[in-house]
């Protein structure tokens, strides 16, 4: 980082960002984005939610080199990927998915390659000081094969740190990851957010994303649907579903003013409101006013998709992952 340069208002930065993967003869081309405008504040511990297949990996992937976007612009630091691509990435940090072991390295010498790749003088390098940081100081010398998951895990977070990047990106890191490391690794990244990193998350859950950001942005079919302090968001996604099985025999769904209702199997429908502004005892009404006399009724909480259904509200196919 040099010392002159401003501090952005914005750690990341992107506008109208569009990605078309090419397709083959084997199969069409797919749009992965489609026009993403995102800014995530320094400072702060962002996340990046939304199911399987919505554009998160791309989105992380154009802001770390590795794919070419189809159209619009990215900064990172306050540095354009495309003017300044290498002072881009020397302001990132990024831990993948995938634990990518260095099986003739050692800790030590995983990080000293890692930051020789970075053009880190040696005299700059803080090798032991990351290991110590998480927790690998007696491994420091073992090979890397030698590790636990838990702790390759870890080494790829000191990996993505040997340069003292400015902004970090953590990419889906708890997927298959045990209870007691998640705390650990939950405890460094608020760490060094509270030092002064910047943290963007990908997650697919939700109690995740709560639990450790300050802002949720919620991506879908390429898409970025909401993008709220989480407390905000968590109030808008305070909704429950009631499940009401009619009597009789099976017709379509009633449409109910002021709810969004969703067919289930054999007849039942799903009726989605928000905790904050009506009651179970309106929704019957409601639906008992549309004529449908109920046989049964459970109650559960929304799922992830039910979450983007009452973002995307008004937008039938937006909601729809079926529909192109
Ligand atoms: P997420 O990380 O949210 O699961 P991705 O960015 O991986 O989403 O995928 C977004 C969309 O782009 C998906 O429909 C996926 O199938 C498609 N996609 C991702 N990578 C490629 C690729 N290399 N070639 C073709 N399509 C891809």
């Amino acid at each position: 980082m040099t010392e002159a340069e401003a501090l952005p208002v914005n750690a990341i930065e992107v506008r109208g960002l569009e990605k078309t993967y090419a397709g083959s003869k084997k199969a069409p081309p797919k749009v992965a984005l489609k026009g993403v405008d995102l800014a995530i504040p320094r400072g702060s511990m962002f996340g990046l939610l939304g199911p399987n297949g919505a554009g998160k990996s791309t989105l992380i992937n154009i802001l770390a080199g590795v794919v070419n976007k189809t159209a619009g612009h990215a900064a990172i630091w306050g540095r354009d990927i495309d003017e300044r691509p290498r002072d881009a990435r020397a302001a990132l940090g990024v831990v993948p998915q995938e634990i990518v072991a260095d099986v003739f390295f050692t800790p030590r010498e995983a990080l000293e390659v890692q930051a020789g790749f970075y053009g880190v003088p040696a005299n700059e390098r803080r090798s032991d000081e990351l290991l110590a940081a998480l927790g690998l100081s007696d491994k420091a010398n073992a090979y890397v094969r030698a590790l636990s998951g838990g702790m390759k895990r870890r080494l790829m977070v000191a990996k993505a740190l040997v340069h003292n990047p400015p902004v970090l990106i953590l990419d889906e890191p708890t997927a298959g990851v045990d209870v007691e490391l998640r705390r650990q690794l939950w405890d460094y990244v608020r760490r060094i957010n509270a030092e002064g990193v910047t943290i963007l998350l990908t997650t697919h859950y939700l109690e995740e994303a709560q639990e450790l950001c300050d802002t949720i942005a919620i991506m879908n079919r390429g898409e970025v649907v909401a993008c709220e302090p989480t407390p905000r968001l968590l109030r808008r996604l305070d909704t429950r579903n009631v499940i009401v099985t009619p009597e009789g025999e099976v017709v379509a769904p009633p449409t109910l003013t002021g709810f969004e209702v969703s067919p289930r199997a054999n007849g039942a429908f799903a009726v989605t409101y928000c905790k904050g502004q009506s009651s179970v005892e309106q929704v019957l009404a409601a639906v008992r006013a549309a004529g449908v006399t109920i046989a049964d009724i459970t109650t559960e909480d929304p799922d992830l998709e039910d979450v983007f259904v009452a973002l995307t509200y008004g937008d039938p196919k937006a909601a729809d992952p079926t529909k192109d």
